[in-house]
């Protein structure tokens, strides 16, 4: 398979290109059986590593959501080499694959302000809204002087067979955008995920962990112990002077920005607890509901930092809440001050750091 990039430099030129790998293929193949249902899947070795080893790898990889049937991988003992097409003139850099988010941009800003000069990479994979996506990543990079590899790689149609009962997860979606930037001869790979969103296989510890054991390049994620908030603590205190954060996407609506979806309130929690932004986003009404039911049900069972931020953006703004929802941030602040207290001290650290 070959997959059409798009090289956007730094001086208004682009350059058309093609890359191709082996393992891109088995990739693809792996996501093509997942989504049609197969029980096992056999592909040939496409790495140095060993079968045994990658059979277990890529079936937890494929492992995800728990409530569907996910197969089995087997690499068979045969190797191949057939269709690797790398390109070498970016090769040592480090890849950030890239989303135009604030997790994503806020590793590209770490980067850039180490001096590492990183590149971005944009995967067109046949997403929906990936036209306002496209538009975030590229106004970005341009504002920052990087350079933007964009690959296209068109899997409308298998988004079509399994999409339904996938849901919004795409199967090894990242290994797959990570596979591309392996084509690329990086020095290494950044995949910005978050300590409380390491919830997909291919977002995980353990693809952090492993993935340079069968693909030969570290992927790291520089954020791997914060969350989103922290992140937007540390902008605060050192990136503005290149790029504001209100320029990064949260959700994929027409606009980037609807402020009624899970994904815009859990931004705006971040905004708001980081001190990041002192404006009620609206969307702490609009999504009442959720946040009443699915937030303050687990609330007791989020990790420290998730509870904790939560309660200090909603806090904030407790008389624009509904009534429900006052109620429950007024009961959870109070059992819960002594965390909250320890919290605010953290984030106001990272702030003046
Ligand atoms: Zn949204």
């Amino acid at each position: 398979m070959n997959i059409k990039v798009n090289i956007l430099k730094n001086d208004g030129e682009h350059e058309n290109i093609i890359v191709s790998s082996d393992l891109i293929d088995v990739i693809y193949e792996l996501i093509k059986q997942t989504y049609l249902g197969e029980k096992i899947i056999y592909v040939k070795n496409p790495t140095n590593a060993d079968n045994e080893e990658l059979s277990d790898f890529l079936t937890y990889i494929l492992a995800y959501p728990k409530d569907v049937d996910t197969p089995k991988v087997i690499v068979s003992n045969e190797h191949i080499k057939l269709n690797n097409m790398s390109f070498n003139e970016y090769k040592n850099r480090t890849i950030v694959c890239f989303s135009g988010g604030v997790d994503s941009t806020g590793a590209l800003l770490k980067l850039i302000d180490e001096e590492k000069n990183p590149v971005a990479l944009w995967c067109d994979y046949g997403q929906p809204y990936k036209e306002p996506e496209r538009e975030a990543v590229e106004k970005i990079c341009k504002k920052l002087n990087i350079l933007l590899i964009e690959a296209v790689l068109d899997l409308t149609d298998l988004i079509a067979i399994g999409g339904e009962k996938f849901g919004h997860v795409f199967p090894a979606r990242n290994l797959m955008i990570a596979s591309i930037g392996l084509c690329f001869r990086p020095k290494e790979i950044v995949l910005a995920g978050l300590c409380d969103e390491l919830v997909v296989p291919d977002k995980s510890l353990r693809m952090y962990n492993e993935f340079e054991r069968y693909f030969g390049v570290p992927l790291y994620s520089p954020f791997v112990t914060m969350t989103k908030t922290e992140v937007l603590c540390l902008w605060r205190a050192k990136w503005n002077k290149y790029l504001s954060a209100d320029e990064t996407v949260s959700c994929y609506s027409n606009n980037g920005n609807c402020q009624n979806c899970s994904s815009c309130a859990k931004r705006e929690v971040a905004f708001v607890a980081s001190g990041y932004s002192n404006n009620y986003p609206i969307v702490f009404t609009n999504q009442s509901k959720l946040i009443e039911e699915h937030w303050f049900s687990r609330i007791d069972i989020f990790q420290y930092e998730r509870r904790t931020d939560m309660l200090i953006a909603l806090e904030k703004f407790v008389d624009k809440l509904t009534p429900k929802l006052q109620e429950l941030v007024l009961f959870n602040c109070s059992k819960y001050s002594d965390e909250i207290k320890k919290r605010k001290k953290e984030l106001n650290n990272l702030i003046k750091q």
